[in-house]
């Protein structure tokens, strides 16, 4: 059985916490796209924790971790990554790494680094971490598969000829030092020896543990509005956040799926780039990022301050339909506890027509919010573990919000703990 944990909004909705509660339950957690571009924050027992690359299931023993064919993997981080967490006491996870999945290379990194500075203002966000070269060379067919580190041959022949590529890039348009071939095949090696004992032909693997009726999570990164297809391009990352794409990245059958669990946060924050609707300024901003998530809305990678905005139902209807959502957590409610009233996004007004159909970026750049405003609780819900037992208001703002997105809200997550959850019975049929 497999269920995938997905973002419905731009990302920073909380998966992390809802994946390390539901490994609980798993024998296998899965990463299958995306990199160390974004994190994952994760509150438990141990410590708190930002993972960039390892799935959220490491912090058990029964887990096994799996970086699918999907991610783009950065060999050092992800060594740094697992020394971080044994060095705090968590026992060693273990880990496997898809002979399939492709590797960020040194020179992505410096790619991303230089595209971003030649563009100055009309730069994309990125947080610089290889990912916009590691998918184009992927798709461009010059990409180094985990695999092709043990076929000295064939490495040797690739990198010669990619770097005669690179170089010419990095000499007429970026004026910046050459790679030196050598020093590539190098460090190729060191990526060779630090993974060699996590290899596996992991589709094989999942195919074996779905025979034997093992439990497996699917861990997605970013949201639905961050998909190269679906959202807000080009203000998106490079490859896709929907659950769909947990069947390519992982290598398993797109049927095997059957929950997904689209975490959705009770207000929005955003980084990079790019359209946000109900994005808010000033005073009232400061406010909602110092109190959000779990010591406020700073980017787990880097640190940058994340832009916020109130709850979009538009964009979270959306978001939760491209994702096939069969449930939804709701995520960081707690936080809004301190606001009088709450105003929510309800439509979008384009040219002076009001809709709540999510549109393509040049009219979503033209989009005005529609707010309606709902009275706030004005009490601390932490602690609280039964849907009942919110205040009233409390209530009202989850089934506004769920009868807007049109999807169930069968969680509720009310504190950053693997505990502060509250099930709830939705009125809505599951698809
Ligand atoms: P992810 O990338 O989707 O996993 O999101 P983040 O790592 O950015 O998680 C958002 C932040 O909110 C983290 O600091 C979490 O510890 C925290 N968090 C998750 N759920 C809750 C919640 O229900 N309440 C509060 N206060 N914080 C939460």
């Amino acid at each position: 059985m497999v269920k995938a944990v997905v973002g419905a909004n731009w990302g920073d909705e909380g998966k992390g916490k809802i994946t390390d509660m539901l490994a609980r339950e798993a024998d296998i957690v899965i990463r299958f796209q995306g990199g160390a571009n974004a994190g994952h924050t994760i509150v438990n027992d141990y410590g708190k924790f930002a993972l960039h690359t390892l799935p959220s299931g490491v912090f058990y023993n029964h887990t096994t971790s799996i970086i699918g064919n999907g991610v783009a993997l950065n060999i050092p981080v992800l060594f740094d990554e697992i020394k971080s967490i044994t060095g705090r006491g968590v026992p060693a996870p273990k880990i496997l790494v898809s002979d399939r999945a492709q590797i960020v290379m040194p020179y992505h990194i410096l790619f991303d680094q230089y595209e971003e500075e030649r563009l100055g203002g009309k730069s994309f966000g990125s947080t610089k971490s290889g990912i916009a070269p590691f998918y184009s060379d992927k798709y461009a067919k010059i990409g180094f598969q985990v695999n092709e580190l043990f076929e000295e041959d064939i490495l040797k022949e690739k990198i010669d000829r990619v770097c005669d590529m690179k170089n010419v890039l990095l000499k007429h348009l970026y004026h910046k030092p050459l790679i030196d071939k050598g020093d590539l095949l190098h460090t190729m090696h060191e990526y060779r020896d630090m993974v060699k004992p996590y290899v596996c032909d992991v589709s094989s693997f999942l195919d074996k543990a779905l025979k034997e009726g093992k439990n497996i999570l699917l861990e997605g990164q970013l949201g639905t509005l961050k998909d190269p297809d679906h959202g807000i391009y080009p203000m998106v990352t490079s490859s896709s956040t929907l659950a769909a794409y947990g069947a390519v990245g992982a290598g398993i059958p797109p049927y095997e799926i059957k929950e997904i669990i689209t975490v959705c946060k009770a207000y929005s924050s955003s980084v990079g780039a790019g359209a946000f609707v109900s994005e808010i300024f000033g005073e009232e901003a400061d406010e909602l990022r110092r109190r959000g998530g779990d010591g406020g809305e700073f980017g787990a990678t880097t640190g940058r301050p994340r832009r916020m905005g109130w709850f979009d139902c538009v964009a979270s209807k959306y978001g939760c339909r491209l994702q096939g959502t069969t449930d939804v957590a709701f995520t960081v409610l707690d936080v809004l506890g301190y606001l009088d009233e709450i105003p929510v996004c309800v439509g979008y007004e384009i040219d002076g027509e009001v809709t709540t159909e999510f549109p393509t970026t040049g009219k979503l750049e033209k989009a005005k919010p529609v707010l309606k405003t709902l009275p706030g609780w004005k009490e601390d819900i932490l602690g609280i573990r039964k849907f009942e037992d919110l205040p009233e208001n409390c209530r009202r703002y989850v089934e506004f919000v769920e009868e807007q997105i049109g999807y169930p809200i069968t969680m509720v997550s009310n504190g950053p703990g693997r505990d502060d959850i509250i099930y709830r019975s939705s009125k809505l049929k599951k698809n």
